[in-house]
């Protein structure tokens, strides 16, 4: 077979091991996982509760335009319902911006370490893959610029960037749009938004109004706890959103995910409440680092990448076999350290009580 040289190259995406897998293997009653950050208080009871009178008909095709939660969600972002396009997960608009503009000959830009499906589709596409080293765990956006040339059909910010939870302020996002060509993609991915709290945060639905060239990528996997009803959105501008359209399959967002989507945009005050529980949550692993000595980046995210100065697999294997699931650093470009998404209460303390048993360990052996 003719395979496309360059997925030869590629591996499939590496699901974190799942809760059942973890408990036979390592024979344990009880399982945390804190490994893919889900939101560890689920969806908005409303959500059930409109999942639960949705009726078992299953023979009708969803509805392919997303018309009500299109309405729904427009209204609530202040924009038109023709600037939105849904996904069955950003992962998905990533995909359809990556076929649209990517292609051999064509250049794409990107920090690095990010979220990893930039690169893996550009891959797929052919395209070249230039990747800018964070700076102190930031995106340099200065060097992102001088990489750009005539062949750079798309750049790629993340932020909050996963996986260190860094984000870009506004002051320097508003400089380096000013200075990227406006035949240049800009996409920016925002799948932890609902979790900043930071004062210089931009508002990236006002900046498409200047910026023509910019789409933002948001997701009702993380903070609405729909993650496994699969689907995210892009807003841009209605000539972006116009342009890429033919790329996304026909009735790719499912019944279920447009109904609970729209149930859970509609209870902001359980978004709200989940921002507050997130940040007593990363005070309590950044009150435990400073006291342990231990170095993190400060998070705008609902994880936090927490450095040990030791092997990550090995952080990462001794939580596994007492019932935590994290991501270990080095799959993510942190070689000593571990991204861990942040708890209930109970979760963190009980995560951070074995951390502990294994920096004891640690400092018994040296
Ligand atoms: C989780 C995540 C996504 C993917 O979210 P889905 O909507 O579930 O596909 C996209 N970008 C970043 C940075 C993420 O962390």
């Amino acid at each position: 077979m003719r395979w496309k040289q360059q997925l030869l190259t590629l591996n499939p995406y590496q699901p974190g091991k799942s809760i059942d897998e973890v408990k036979k293997q390592y024979r344990l009653k009880e399982i945390v996982k804190l490994a893919s950050n889900e939101n560890p208080y689920g969806c908005s009871e409303r959500v059930l509760g409109t999942l639960e009178q949705s009726t078992g008909f299953f023979a009708l095709y969803p509805d392919g335009y997303a018309t009500n939660l299109r309405e729904t969600l427009a209204t609530h972002l202040d924009v038109f319902p023709n600037q939105i396009i849904f996904g069955n997960g950003s992962d998905e608009i990533i995909q359809i911006i990556s076929r649209s503009l990517l292609h051999p000959g064509a250049n794409t830009v990107m920090a690095a370490p990010t979220f990893p499906q930039y690169k893996h589709n550009a891959i797929i596409e052919g395209a070249e893959v230039r990747e800018i080293p964070l700076k102190n765990g930031n995106h340099d956006l200065d060097e992102m610029l001088a990489a750009i040339d005539g062949q750079t059909n798309a750049v790629w910010l993340c932020s909050p960037n996963n996986p260190t939870g860094t984000y870009i302020p506004e002051d320097q996002l508003i400089a380096f749009l000013d200075r990227v060509p406006k035949d240049v993609l800009v996409v920016l991915d925002e799948a932890y938004f609902e979790y900043v709290v930071a004062d210089d945060y931009y508002d990236s639905v006002e900046l498409l109004t200047r910026y023509e060239n910019l789409i933002v990528l948001r997701t009702f996997s993380k903070i609405y706890g729909l993650a496994s009803l699969r689907i995210g959105y892009g807003i841009a501008s209605q000539a972006i959103i116009r342009a890429i359209e033919p790329a996304r399959e026909p009735f790719n967002v499912n019944r279920f995910a447009l109904l609970a989507a729209e149930a859970a945009l509609g209870d902001q005050a359980y978004v709200n409440e989940c921002r507050q529980k997130n940040r007593q949550g990363l005070d309590q692993f950044y009150r435990y680092c400073d006291i342990n000595n231990l170095d993190y980046y400060p998070s705008q995210g609902n994880f936090i990448l927490i450095d040990f100065q030791v092997d990550g697999n090995e952080v990462f294997q001794f939580l596994l076999e007492k019932g935590f699931i994290v991501r270990s650093g080095p799959a993510l470009g942190f070689p000593t350290s571990i991204r861990v998404t942040v708890g209930s209460r109970e979760q963190n303390e009980k995560l951070l009580g074995a951390i502990s048993e294994f920096l004891a360990a640690k400092a018994a052996l040296s």
